[in-house]
């Protein structure tokens, strides 16, 4: 019969890779944590309407990337593309907006319709810090803190901070109209995105990697000219707080999100290893999506990570070795709960070792050859002889050692030495 393949672009990770994915996010969630982030559990299934008003109608996300599907009763439903309008949605019907400032984080799959490509899925996994009610830049400055330690932390080749600030909703339509007028005698010379975006997400233009409309935006007018006062004295504000944490960063005047709900200052972590999708952590400042969803109007920030990316930066041997695995071959079935009270023995006393228990598969020699292959440490061969004489036959199988006869006391302590060697 035809075999069943995995849906294009859907997350899948193999057993050897899924351990590096659960130890970095294991220890991501740890950092967050320890900035007095709690976790938000939050559905994977929204109202349709709560992006078209966060995200944007014409933004890329809505528009071409939302998985979308009508539910039993005829309500347009969507698979989350992102995670900050769920958690804000939650975090008001919840009633946690009401209880003060918010520290939140939460984790999970994200769904958009696209090409996929090296780093870049239709399902993707993110994990987000979102924080509400603090009226002041520091909590960027925090969030960016703890991203440059996070990222030092976990090892990535040479991060790179990319940071802008986009001003008002009200700032951003003014360069956006006057983008589109810069621009729409230069139509035919853009590239085809770009064609598109003109008429109905013009300020996405500036993100086009098309050498001939960077060159056209570079003799065009500039958002920073359209950014009221007080933000741009915040946004220096920001940057001489970031230049005193000594973290380096590099001013991009063309960095905008793909999403509509930011205000102020936005903030991309790049890596030149990761080739194109280079982007691996992105967020910034969005105060008036509270009242788009209509809750109160509470100043809000976030930043998510994209971990499909993130995991193509960190270096190979930044990951823990995994744990010493030992497995107890019983030669008859009849040996089943000697072999099975053996198993329990060590497992409550050695939690950081795998023990496996399992039958003779065919042939004891064929059976100890793979065992090395897979990378086994140990193994503890049980038949007749060894059940009466209550000596267990025991081999290292990292060193080319013959099997030895030992008791059950000689193993443990054999075992008890070399994990604590680890
Ligand atoms: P891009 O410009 O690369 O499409 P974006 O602006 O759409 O990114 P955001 O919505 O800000 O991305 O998402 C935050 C992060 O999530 C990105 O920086 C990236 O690391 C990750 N991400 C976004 N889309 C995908 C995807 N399709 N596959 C894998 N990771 C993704
Ligand atoms: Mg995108």
């Amino acid at each position: 019969m035809k075999k069943i393949q995995k849906i294009r672009g859907a997350h899948e990770i193999n057993p050897s890779e899924a351990k590096n994915w659960s130890e970095t996010t294991k220890k991501i969630i740890s950092f967050f944590e320890s900035y007095s982030y709690e976790e938000i559990r939050l559905p994977i299934i929204e109202n349709t309407d709560l992006f078209l008003r966060s995200v944007g109608e014409e933004t890329d996300i809505v528009n071409k990337e939302m998985f979308s599907f009508e539910s039993k009763s005829g309500k347009s439903l969507s698979l989350r593309p992102e995670g900050t309008a769920s958690c804000l949605r939650a975090a008001i019907e919840m009633g946690l907006t009401d209880l003060g400032p918010q520290r939140l984080y939460y984790h999970g799959p994200m769904y958009r319709y696209e090409r996929p490509q090296k780093g870049r899925n239709r399902e993707f996994y993110q994990l987000s810090i979102e924080a509400y009610g603090f009226k002041k830049f520091n909590i960027e400055l925090e969030m960016i803190d703890l991203s440059y330690k996070l990222f030092s932390h976990l090892n990535l080749f040479e991060p790179i901070l990319e940071i802008n600030s986009l001003g008002s909703e009200n700032s951003q339509k003014k360069f956006s109209d006057a983008l589109k007028e810069y621009l729409l005698p230069l139509k035919d010379q853009l590239d085809l995105d770009s064609q598109r975006r003109l008429s109905s997400n013009t300020l996405r233009i500036l993100d086009s990697k098309n050498p001939e409309t960077q060159k056209l935006l570079k003799k065009g007018p500039k958002l920073s000219q359209f950014v009221e006062t007080h933000s741009l004295e915040k946004f220096e504000e920001l940057k001489d707080k970031i230049s005193k944490k000594n973290i380096p960063f590099l001013i991009n005047e063309n960095l905008v999100r793909g999403l509509d709900y930011y205000n102020d200052v936005v903030y991309e972590w790049k890596s030149n290893q990761l080739g194109s999708q280079n982007t691996f952590c992105a967020g910034g400042r969005y105060d008036s999506l509270s009242k788009k969803l209509g809750g109160r109007d509470i100043s809000a920030a976030g930043f998510s990570i994209g971990l499909d990316r993130l995991m193509l930066a960190i270096p190979d041997d930044s990951f823990k070795t995994s744990r010493k695995k030992i497995m107890i071959i019983i030669l008859e079935d009849s040996f089943y709960s000697f072999g099975a009270n053996l198993a329990d023995k060590l497992r409550s006393q050695f939690q950081e070792l795998s023990v496996r228990y399992d039958g003779l598969e065919s042939n004891l020699k064929a059976q100890l050859k793979k065992l090395i292959k897979e990378s086994y440490d140990f193994v503890i061969i049980l038949g007749k002889e060894e059940i009466k004489n209550k000596l267990l036959s025991f081999k290292d199988l990292t060193k080319s050692e013959n099997q030895v006869s030992l008791s059950e006391q000689e193993i443990f302590k054999i075992l008890e030495t070399n994990l604590k060697d680890e």
